[in-house]
Formats: C-alpha cells, sequence, structure tokens
C-alpha cells in the first residue's frame, strides 16, 4: 500500500492522479488541498476519505466544514492548510499538481518532512530550483517527474550513466498557433489560446503553450532535474506530440520515449516507479500515424522561449521575474484585462526593470515575486 497526498487534487494533474488511485487498490490518499473548487473536493473527499483537506479561503473552509459535517475529516485553510497537506504523516509521497508558485513554500516543507515529491508543479524549480534539488538531496527524497517531457527524458535515462548525456531533446507540439504570424497574434482572444491541438490541461498550462512560455519553464525544469547545462537542452517542435522527449548520450545514440498523448501515464509511472503497471487507453498505431515531423521552434514570433533561456543564463532572482510576470500577466489575459502579445509586453518589463538578486533564498523569491506583481498591477 502506498499513501499519497495531493495538492491542487481538483485540476487536470489532480483529477487524473484521483483516477489512478480509483484503478489501483494499493494506493490511498491521506490528504488533498485544492483553490476553490469546493464541490469537487467534497466528492473527493466522500470517495477517497482523506483525513485532512485544505482550501484557500476560511469562507470556503466554513462552507466545506458543513457539507462534510458528516465525516471524518480536518479542513484547514490557507498556506497553513496547504503546508499541513504537504507534511501530512501518513503520506508517503506527495503530488504537486497546484498552479503556479503558491507551490513552492509547501514543496519545501514535504521535503524537509522526508516526502517524495511526484513533480507536476514546474514553477517551483523554475524559481528555486537552487534550493529545491540540493535540499531534497540532502533529506534523501526522492524528486519524479510527472510533466510528459520530463518523465520521457526520466524514463530514457533508466540504467544509463547520467555523465554520459551529451544532450536532451526537449519536445514542443508548438502550440495552438504554431505557424501564425506575430500581427494575427495581436487579436488571438482566450478561446483560441484554450484550444490546445494535442493535450487537454489545466488554462494557464495551455496559455503558457500558445506563447511557448511552457518550453521554457521546462527548459529550466530539465535543467535543474537532470543536472545538465543549459547548452546541452535542445527543444525541438513535434507537432504530433508522439515523442515525449529523448536524449542524445556520448556515443550518438538517441532514446526516446513514445506514446499516445496521456497525462495518466507520466503520473502513474511517477508512483510506481520504477514498476510499469497497466494502462487503459489508447496505444501508439504506427501505420495510422503515418508520419512523426520535426521543426524548430518559432522564437522571433513566439519569444516566450527564449527569454525564459535569457532569464535563465541570467540566473538568480530573473527566473522568478520572468515565472511571476508571466503568471500574472497569464491571469489578466484569462480575465479578458490584456490581449495576447501583452503577456510578452509585460514579461520584457519586467526582466528589463530587474537587478538580478544571486543565489536569492525563499524568503528573497517571495519578495521578488510580490514586486513583480506590484510593478505589473501599477502599469498595466
Ligand atoms: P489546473 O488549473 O487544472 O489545476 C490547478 C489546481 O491547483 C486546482 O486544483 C486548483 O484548485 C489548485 N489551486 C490553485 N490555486 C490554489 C491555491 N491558492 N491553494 C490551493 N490550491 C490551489 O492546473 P493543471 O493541473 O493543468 O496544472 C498543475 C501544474 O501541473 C502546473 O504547474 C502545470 O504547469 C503542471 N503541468 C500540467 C500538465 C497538464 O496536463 N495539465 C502537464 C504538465 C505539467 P481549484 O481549481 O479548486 O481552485
Amino acid at each position: 500500500m502506498k499513501t499519497i497526498s495531493i495538492l491542487g487534487s481538483t485540476g487536470s494533474i489532480g483529477t487524473q492522479t484521483l483516477e489512478i488511485v480509483r484503478r489501483n487498490r494499493d494506493l490511498k490518499v491521506a490528504a488533498l488541498a485544492a483553490g476553490h473548487n469546493i464541490r469537487l473536493l467534497e466528492q473527493q473527499i466522500r470517495e477517497f476519505g482523506p483525513r485532512l483537506a485544505a482550501v484557500w479561503s476560511e469562507e470556503d473552509a466554513k462552507l466545506l466544514r458543513t457539507a462534510a459535517a458528516d465525516l471524518d475529516v480536518e479542513i484547514l485553510c490557507g498556506m497553513e492548510g496547504l503546508k499541513a497537506v504537504a507534511a501530512c504523516a501518513e503520506s508517503e509521497v506527495l503530488v504537486t499538481a497546484i498552479v503556479g508558485m503558491i507551490g513552492l513554500v509547501p514543496t519545501v516543507t514535504a521535503i524537509l518532512a522526508g516526502k517524495d515529491i511526484a513533480l507536476a508543479n514546474k514553477e517551483t524549480l523554475v524559481t528555486a530550483g537552487h534550493i529545491i534539488m540540493p535540499l531534497a538531496k540532502e533529506r534523501g527524497v526522492r524528486i519524479f517527474p510527472v510533466d510528459s517531457e520530463h518523465s520521457a527524458i526520466f524514463q530514457s535515462l533508466n540504467g544509463e550513466n547520467r555523465s554520459q548525456i551529451a544532450k536532451i531533446l526537449l519536445t514542443a507540439s508548438g502550440g495552438p498557433f504554431r505557424g501564425k504570424k506575430k500581427e494575427e497574434l495581436e487579436n488571438m482572444r482566450v478561446e483560441d489560446a484554450l484550444r490546445h491541438p494535442n493535450w487537454s490541461m489545466g488554462q494557464k498550462i495551455t496559455v503558457d503553450s500558445a506563447t511557448l512560455v511552457n518550453k521554457g519553464l521546462e527548459v529550466m525544469e530539465a535543467r535543474w532535474l537532470f543536472d545538465v547545462e543549459l547548452d546541452q537542452i535542445q527543444v525541438v517542435v513535434q507537432p504530433q506530440s508522439v515523442i515525449h522527449s529523448m536524449v542524445e548520450f556520448a556515443d550518438g545514440a538517441v532514446i526516446a520515449q513514445l506514446g499516445t498523448p496521456d497525462m495518466k501515464l507520466p503520473i502513474q509511472y511517477a508512483l510506481y516507479y520504477p514498476e510499469r503497471r497497466y494502462l487503459a487507453g489508447d496505444r501508439l498505431d504506427f501505420a495510422k500515424l503515418g508520419s512523426i515531423t520535426f521543426e524548430e521552434p518559432d522564437t522571433e514570433t513566439f519569444p516566450g522561449l527564449s527569454w525564459a533561456v535569457e532569464a535563465a543564463r541570467a540566473g538568480g532572482s530573473m527566473p522568478t521575474v520572468f515565472n511571476a510576470a508571466n503568471e500574472r500577466a497569464v491571469r489578466k489575459f484569462l480575465r479578458r484585462e490584456i490581449g495576447f502579445m501583452d503577456i510578452y509586453r509585460i514579461i520584457r518589463d519586467c526582466m528589463d526593470a530587474h537587478r538580478v538578486i544571486d543565489n536569492p533564498d525563499i524568503r528573497q523569491i517571495l519578495e521578488v515575486e510580490q514586486s513583480v506583481y506590484d510593478m505589473i498591477e501599477s502599469r498595466w
């Protein structure tokens, strides 16, 4: 029996994680945290019986306590609630399926409590990889990637010597706007950006895929997870999303992981590693597929990727600025307060205004995050 907790149980990754729990009798849920979707969280508590649950606001916590009054569950709220879920005593693995930098402090809390991490929340590694990775090593905590690309790299590295990695080939679908020109992007609406060709995901990551910011965040995530130099990571557009990523080794051999686009595979692999369990779903049919094609990413039209690499090279607090600016800009775009191209303008403004702090600690990272939000709110 393996006991898990989930931050962000009501989202895309969170609900797919619970689908895996539903299909496997040897997984048990100790604690769940969600933001505002208390109706779904209540259903999840009834079905999976965690002893602890958390929501963000005190008001939602009160409503949930009333709704779940007949159940034996403790309900907390705010950052204290997220931290309690992260460090829940009964749990062995924390699935970080929460979206955004809010996941940082609870992830650190979980590592300090010795929990293995199934990591979907890439924003945490982007902003604090220099803290998270050494801390996990020090505490003997394993970090299993859930992001499909990073899981593919992790799978391609099975049995290999990591010092013989020549490069990582990070694949990208190109997102819903692949092939479009800058002028066309100016008028793209929220519903256009949310129409991803291959993956069904949460709203923020879907917009990040449209700007190519997601691929930039993934480059930073890969760098920390696999301890490689930025120059060893190459992004390749592979529009069919069949090859989930590849590793080239010192002798020129390239090993890849392929499959249909289904996040349940990397989630399940992270929970059961190194075991491979049966997973229902479509299988690749190569004859039907016909071809797999490759392109260079269009970083001229979609600067999200090149600016992420620029932020990673600047190092220190700059990845936090890149990430926080993007988070706030995407939120504004989803609320229809700004246009699609304004996401880039905001990120550029914030990066240009920032003086890098080297080796920031968690407090400094959170201060930089807040200062970015303040700057955006005062200008946009
Ligand atoms: P969703 O938007 O679908 O879900 C986000 C989850 O986080 C929801 O459960 C939401 O709760 C919860 N949440 C948000 N804010 C808070 C808060 N303040 N306190 C507690 N819970 C909160 O996102 P995804 O599942 O798509 O993505 C989650 C993470 O996984 C992201 O970092 C993303 O980049 C990464 N990822 C996602 C993939 C995917 O296929 N979806 C693929 C690879 C990585 P509620 O809805 O109740 O408000």
